[in-house]
């Protein structure tokens, strides 16, 4: 096939070099482009420009989609999604820092402390979707999904092999650390991950369980320490605290009157007690 006044041979050649470059969007789109070009009279410098731009951004989305894939985020939450108004306990300057990535860059930890509902979880996949964004290797993982893992490899006498992969990802998130209690040997093995880690990568952690009683989660005092040594050493903090978010929407709508009234009636009987899981609400509210 020729194009007007351009052999065929040109344009093979053209395409198997471009297919070389892995130039793919240009060597795909090659003469819907150079139609484009002729009908627009872009100058050589504007077809060049044009050319580029569309290969970097289409490589650019290739990029963001394969390190959203490789992150195994469970759902799709994002910075923007977040409602800063009705949580005025989150510190939303420090999470705009955060979202720049360049606490990365120090091996920062970044631990979110809360209890359930409050948006742990939802803060730790918007900002670890933001860092894919830009560029960064992000591991989304539970606790339970990371220690079964763990557990599994040191069986099989794979434990090294997957210490190592742990530390691979630029920032490794850990949710929902506390929701079980461990097993001194799984507690001996999320040691041994952050221990690896430790000022070579970067944590984010959420959990529902406060600094003074990991001792209590981990069965071990000491291991709990050590473990806390080496996350708080270079950190940053998000404490969370007031009501379920869900929980307030449903409040909102007038569904959850009897609740309140009954909430008010006990309130001010522990001054910590927002900073706790919250405990006896009935069943089903929060889905
Ligand atoms: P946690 O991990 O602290 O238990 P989640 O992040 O799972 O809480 O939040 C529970 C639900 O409420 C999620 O669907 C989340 O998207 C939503 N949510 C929580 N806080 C907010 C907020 N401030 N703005 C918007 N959605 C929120
Ligand atoms: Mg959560």
């Amino acid at each position: 096939m020729t194009r007007e006044g351009q052999p065929a041979a040109i344009e093979d050649r053209v395409l198997e070099r471009l297919g070389r470059l892995r130039l793919t969007t240009t060597r795909e789109t090659l003469s819907a482009l150079l139609s484009e070009a002729a009908r627009e009279q872009w100058t050589y410098l504007e077809f060049v420009d044009h050319l580029t731009r569309r290969e970097a951004e289409a490589k650019q989305e290739k990029r963001v989609r394969m390190g959203m894939t490789i992150a195994h985020f469970p759902t799709v939450r994002t910075l923007e999604g977040f409602d800063f108004a009705a949580q005025p306990s989150v510190d939303e300057r420090l999470v705009r820092e955060l979202a720049t990535g360049n606490f990365l860059a120090h091996g920062t930890n970044v631990l979110l402390f809360g209890a359930p509902g409050l948006g742990k979880t939802h803060l730790a996949i918007g900002l670890g979707r933001r860092l894919v964004e830009l560029g960064h290797s992000v591991l989304f993982t539970t606790a339970t999904g990371l220690l079964t893992v763990l557990s599994k490899a040191e069986s099989e006498g794979r434990l090294e092999e997957k210490l190592i992969n742990c530390v691979k990802p630029r920032l490794l998130i850990v949710d929902e650390l506390g929701y079980m209690p461990f097993e001194r040997r799984a507690a001996h093995l999320l040691f041994q991950m952050v221990n690896r880690r430790y000022e070579r990568g970067s944590m984010m952690i959420t959990t529902n369980q406060r600094v003074s009683d990991w001792g209590t989660m981990f069965g071990d005092e000491v291991l709990a320490t050590a473990i806390l040594d080496r996350l708080l050493h270079h950190s940053e903090t998000l404490m969370i605290k007031g009501e379920s978010y869900r929980l307030r929407e449903k409040r909102k709508s007038g569904l959850f009157r009897s609740l309140d009234e009954a909430e008010a009636r006990t309130a001010g009987r522990s001054q910590s007690k927002e900073d706790r899981p919250a405990v006896g609400r009935p069943k089903n509210v929060d889905k």
